[in-house]
């Protein structure tokens, strides 16, 4: 006799191990997952990852040609996270569940020369994939300006990569990180810009010459960062792209 699941059952999901792990600071670390089955996406998207039936979404590092999909995690200490207190306990050869289909329509959008992209922390992940995607595929023709915010500078991971995209390709990679806490005591020897990236816009749309006709705004990671965004970016008639890691009322 032959049983037949309940429709209730939870999907068997496949999973993913963690092959590589980096830690950044003592809430953020970088995992590199290998999925058991074939796993496509596209730079920009999210795939979603649990434990024990707990899921949730993370957008993509790595760009489709690399063999692994890297995410990069920002703890949310307890009692308020709750998957991210069981994967910052996790270590290389542990395995996740991993949705088979990649989400998200926080894509680069070709048409625009232009692409203004603003990010919190982690919310630098999609543009890193969009440019390393970008660059392996030797394109030209748009022009992209990654301004990536933090309160301390050890939290800005990526800033070495965007650096070098910046200096090899200064023709059409700007990168601009800054501090919101520049004369705290751990950002101490920072000679970068400071203030919340947010505030920056208006500096940097003059400092770069750029108009709504031809440029797009994406901005990523805190929920504030991007209300401000969108209302500065409105009031100087550009149209603002946005990807939200979570709600402000939550
Ligand atoms: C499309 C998308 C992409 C995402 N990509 C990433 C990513 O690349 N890296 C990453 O670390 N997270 C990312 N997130 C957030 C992630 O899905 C989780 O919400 C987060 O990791 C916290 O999970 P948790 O289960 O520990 O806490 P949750 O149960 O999800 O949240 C608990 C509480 O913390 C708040 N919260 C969630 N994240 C944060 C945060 N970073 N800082 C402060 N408060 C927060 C929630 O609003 C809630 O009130 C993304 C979310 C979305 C929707």
């Amino acid at each position: 006799m032959t049983t037949t699941p309940s429709p209730k059952a939870p999907p068997k999901l496949p999973l993913a191990t963690i092959s590589r792990r980096v830690d950044v600071t003592h809430d953020l670390w970088k995992i590199w997952l290998r999925p058991e089955v074939p796993f496509k996406f596209k730079p920009g998207q999210y795939c979603t990852i649990g434990v024990d039936g707990l899921e949730r979404a993370y957008s993509i590092v790595s760009s489709p040609y690399e063999p692994e999909v890297e995410l990069f995690i920002e703890l949310v200490p307890p009692p308020d996270g709750n998957l991210t207190p069981i994967l910052h306990r996790m270590g290389t050869g542990e395995r996740v569940s991993m949705r088979p289909r990649a989400k998200g329509i926080f894509l680069m959008q070709d048409q625009y020369v232009n692409h203004l992209m603003l990010s919190t922390v982690t919310g630098v992940v999609p543009y890193v994939s969009i440019l390393r995607s970008y660059l392996h595929d030797n394109r030209r023709g748009h022009r992209f300006f990654v301004l990536q915010g933090a309160s301390y500078h050890d939290e800005l991971t990526y800033d070495k990569e965007l650096g070098e995209m910046a200096r090899n390709h200064p023709g059409f990679i700007t990168y601009v990180p800054t501090v919101s806490r520049p004369k705290e005591e751990r950002n101490q020897g920072w000679t970068g810009e400071g203030g919340r990236v947010n505030t920056l816009l208006e500096k940097y749309v003059a400092k770069l010459g750029l108009k709504p006709i031809d440029t797009l705004i994406y901005a990523c990671g805190h929920p504030g960062m991007i209300e401000d965004v969108k209302v500065r970016g409105a009031a100087l008639g550009f149209e603002v792209q946005e990807e939200r890691f979570w709600k402000d009322d939550e």
